[in-house]
């Protein structure tokens, strides 16, 4: 099978939040000049969507109709990046209708000619189990807190670690408890745990192990 032929390069990349997998997921972007597309984005954008309009969290018809609604030109808006956004992302990801009305809009960046980079919970799973390279990345609760923290900090978002530290233990039971894709390391997936790592490293190590997936794509039949 010629390249032309193959199906595109997917890049999956999950794990819990701020594991790196966002860093590491736009490093892989330039390093495979590809497209990155951070699904996170797209339940935070539904959660701010449902708050501004002061609906209810937990209201799945509600929460769906938003989804259907969401348009690429939306996730770009600071306000997504909030803690209080996290937690609302991680309310409305509960709902099985919401994650069928984004599943569309994933697929197709997935699918584009060329291949793409997705970041999420369930990207290896669900949205691109066939994707030829997926990570899990992930790291020690108190250190994703401690990450988490600063970046809020920079943000200007004044919070205290014990708080982070709590926010990030509720939302990986939320996302790893749901019944619809919990967040799991696809079985094919190749795990990176970067505690111990500078993000410079761990961005490293996922160039390194995707470059060994890239030739192992393009030797297949
Ligand atoms: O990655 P990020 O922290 O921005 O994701 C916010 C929330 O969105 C997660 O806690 C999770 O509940 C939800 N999410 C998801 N599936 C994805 C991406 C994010 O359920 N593919």
């Amino acid at each position: 099978m010629s390249l032309r032929e193959k199906p595109p390069f997917v890049i999956a990349v999950d794990g819990p939040a701020a594991s790196g997998k966002g860093t590491i997921a736009t490093g892989l972007g330039e390093a495979f000049d590809l497209p990155v597309l951070d699904t996170g984005l797209l339940y935070r954008c539904v959660g701010v969507l449902m708050q501004k309009a002061g609906e209810d969290l937990d209201d799945q018809a509600a929460a769906a109709c938003a989804a259907a609604l969401l348009t690429a030109d939306q996730l770009d808006d600071p306000a997504l990046r909030t803690r209080e956004a996290g937690e609302a992302a991680s309310r409305v990801a509960v709902h099985p209708r919401v994650r069928g009305a984004l599943m569309d809009f994933q697929r197709t960046f997935a699918e584009q000619d060329g291949g793409s980079v997705l970041d999420g919970r369930d990207i290896g799973t669900v949205i691109a189990p066939d994707a030829p390279a997926k990570l899990f990345v992930t790291a020690r609760p108190e250190v994703r807190a401690e990450r988490r923290w600063k970046q809020l900090f920079a943000q200007g978002e004044a919070v205290s670690y014990e708080d982070v530290l709590a926010d990030i233990r509720r939302r990986d039971a939320r996302d790893g408890g749901r019944d619809a894709a919990p967040m799991k390391p696809a079985a094919d997936a190749v795990l990176l745990d970067t505690s111990e790592m500078t993000i410079d490293h761990a961005a490293d190590a996922a160039r390194r192990i995707v470059e060994a997936a890239r030739a192992k794509w393009i030797s297949s039949t």
